[in-house]
């Protein structure tokens, strides 16, 4: 997702509106992938703030993805608020703050790794298909979603409930 700076470039202050929906490389999330089933849209604008190109705007994503517990596959709507800095690499800063991204003297501004790394961000640790997903049963591989399986009861849940009772005697 390239933006040609080149124009905004020449004085300080210029704004340019950016809309923009480009197909998106999956992201590997090596527990599962995320895979995009429609372009990724990108809203926001562009400014020259003197030395820096100041990005900002909202990413709009939709990806497939694995639930890691019935480990159907289901869609995630995406969306995240972007505030990237960039700065030339032929005028990068002494100090440059780690936030900073570089841009190349071809004035082309590629704001995918920013989008990319806020989409991982919104993703929790586990990603399942629904807060109330009941995972698959552990015996038989059932979706437990799809209703009961005909297991017996798991063993050892059995013997925890015989001992509770056992002390209670
Ligand atoms: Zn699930
Ligand atoms: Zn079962």
């Amino acid at each position: 997702m390239q933006i040609d700076v080149e124009g905004l470039r020449e004085e300080k202050g210029s704004n340019m509106s950016i809309d923009m929906a480009e197909d998106f490389p999956s992201i590997d999330l090596i527990r599962s992938e995320l895979v995009f089933v429609e372009p990724v849209r990108f809203v926001g604008q562009a400014t020259n703030t003197g030395r820096r190109i100041v990005v900002t705007g909202i990413a709009y994503g939709r990806a497939r993805a694995t639930c890691d517990r019935c480990l159907s596959e289901f869609e995630l709507p995406l969306e995240s608020s972007i505030l990237e800095t960039y700065y030339r690499s032929d005028e990068a800063p002494d100090s440059p703050d780690e936030d900073e991204r570089e841009y190349g003297e071809d004035n082309i501004v590629d704001i995918a790794p920013a989008i990319e790394q806020a989409f991982i961000l919104l993703l929790p640790i586990r990603i399942v298909c629904d807060e109330e997903c009941k995972g698959l049963c552990p015996q038989c591989g059932h979706n437990l979603n799809w209703g009961d399986c005909s297991c017996p009861p798991d063993e050892s849940w059995g013997l925890f409930q015989r001992a509770k009772i056992i002390h209670k005697e």
